[in-house]
């Protein structure tokens, strides 16, 4: 059996899951726009990362000749080079591609590059599993795991040293070879027998999703004890383990729940809709006209692109912005940043022109637009005042729902406006995300702006731009729809 790094990682998780995956490949669930774009960023960030042992040698990937990349690998060891970048071996039943190989005297150090801003537990297995693998080929002095510093704010051209953090992991590294060869020989013994019985749990999720779900997880009926509100995961896996899965379980078993929780069941028993009219009635009292109804969609960049940016600082690139007026009068106004520089400053400077100078400014889930604008009037000082002033005067949208002033059964424990939207409205085409073009939730929104720079066809972006205002426009909208919807029910 030879199990790549990734597979080793995938069995530490779940020996089903690397059961699966070497048996049953095609039960993988499609990898999401989230995921690929999480590889694409893996990537960009390794092949910076070498600029910090640069002049080495790079071993090309080629899935059809492996045996040829080993070779090529020892072909530059025994040359005496001095940095070779996908390293690639096959020892110890392990084939494994070290990311930067360092000559170090007579030794060499292993730096693996990851895209997070700090060293978590499974980097610390698959740097042990690397150890494991090559120091049967040759002589390890230590091993680091580089990843990024998101402490560092880019000033004029890129700074990498600071970009970059590397920590020494050898230590732990080191702690964790006696126990390869058991978890090696379950994982072999696993492969060489039938599917394992193991039933899902919270190693489904962590440390990765697993790519199996939909296959694991038919069984779960909707909803079940998963979608009850804010309860712990460990304490739902304790309910499906006694066989309490569905709600009418959860009835039947008189299974204590909170007041959202047992809003949500009995909602769905009855298949009715509950109003408290005084939650609402206090909510839209609050209001006051014009209505600015706003919303930001942003990106993020492992690798800062513009100045004053900080890895995976959350960059506002576009809003969407409704004026209601007291006679009745909705008004749309928008912005989207061009891609190629930093879309910050034209962004604050229409969005002060904007936004009404006195009125509500109406949000759903205003932590975040809250949290953009603190972060816009720290990147533009000579704006501070006035971006802060706005902050005073927004209303979240989530209130009145989140004080259960309105629940319908098919938000099934949530609140956002992905699920309360369609509840409201069924089948109203114009309030539907899914009849939007490519960019259908914030992740899209999100990702595609993020790599829109790159895409040189020049109509395909400016489709995708005319997208992106779709969507935008649409979260306003569905705001000012609710809101209306609300004060109808208010009466
Ligand atoms: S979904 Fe859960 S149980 Fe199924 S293979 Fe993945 S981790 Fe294992």
């Amino acid at each position: 059996m030879t199990l790549s790094k990734s597979q080793y990682i995938r069995g530490l998780q779940c020996h089903k899951s690397l059961w699966l995956y070497k048996n049953k490949p095609e039960l993988r669930d499609t990898p999401d726009s989230a995921q690929e774009s999480l590889f694409n960023t893996g990537y960009q960030v390794g092949d910076l990362a070498k600029n910090l042992f640069p002049k080495g040698v790079e071993i090309e990937f080629d899935a059809s000749n492996f045996n040829g990349m080993i070779q090529k690998t020892e072909e530059f060891i025994a040359n005496d080079t001095k940095v070779i970048y996908e390293a690639t071996f096959k020892e110890n039943d392990i084939f494994a591609m070290a990311d930067i190989l360092v000559k170090n005297g007579d030794a060499w150090n292993i730096y693996e590059v990851k895209g997070s801003t700090s060293v978590k537990e499974y980097h610390l297995n698959d740097a042990a599993i690397q150890w494991y693998a090559l120091s049967n080929a040759i002589k390890i002095n230590r091993t680091y795991i580089v990843h990024i510093n998101n402490s560092y704010v880019r000033e004029g051209e890129l700074d990498i040293k600071e970009l970059f953090t590397i920590e020494d992991v050898t230590d732990e590294v080191l702690i964790r070879q006696d126990d390869i060869p058991l978890y090696l020989s379950q994982m072999d013994e696993i492969l060489q027998g039938n599917m394992p019985d193991i039933d899902i749990g919270t190693h489904c999720s962590d440390p990765h999703g697993c790519d199996f779900w939909d296959y694991c997880w038919k069984h779960i009926p909707r909803p079940s004890v998963f979608n009850l509100y804010r309860m712990w995961g460990s304490k739902k896996f304790e309910l499906y383990y006694k066989g309490i899965v569905s709600y009418d379980d959860i009835i039947n078993n008189n299974i204590p729940l909170n007041d959202t929780q047992k809003l949500q069941v009995e909602a769905y028993q009855s298949g009715t809709v509950t109003i408290n009219k005084p939650i609402i009635k206090e909510f839209l009292d609050e209001i006051q006209y014009p209505i600015n109804f706003f919303d930001f969609e942003t990106f993020q960049n492992a690798i800062p692109r513009f100045e004053n940016q900080r890895p995976y600082g959350q960059i506002p690139f576009q809003y969407s912005l409704h004026i209601l007026h007291k006679d009745g009068t909705l008004e749309h106004k928008e912005f989207l940043g061009d891609e190629n520089s930093d879309p910050r400053l034209a962004l604050i400077e229409q969005m002060l022109s904007d936004i009404t100078p006195i009125g509500s400014i109406v949000a759903y889930n205003q932590s975040f637009e809250i949290g953009r604008i603190k972060d816009l009037a720290s990147f533009a000082p000579e704006y501070e005042q006035e971006l802060l002033a706005f902050n005073e005067r927004f209303l979240d949208l989530i209130v009145p729902f989140r004080q259960k002033g309105y629940y319908h059964p098919d938000f099934n424990g949530s609140f956002s406006i992905k699920a309360v939207l369609p509840a409201m409205f069924p089948g109203n085409d114009e309030l539907n995300y899914k009849k939007l073009g490519s960019v259908q939730n914030g992740g899209d929104a999100m990702d595609t702006f993020a790599n829109l720079h790159l895409l040189k066809d020049k109509s395909k972006r400016d489709e995708i731009r005319k997208d992106l205002l779709a969507y935008c426009h649409l979260d306003t909208l569905a705001m000012v729809r609710i809101l209306e919807k609300l004060y109808e029910i208010a009466g």
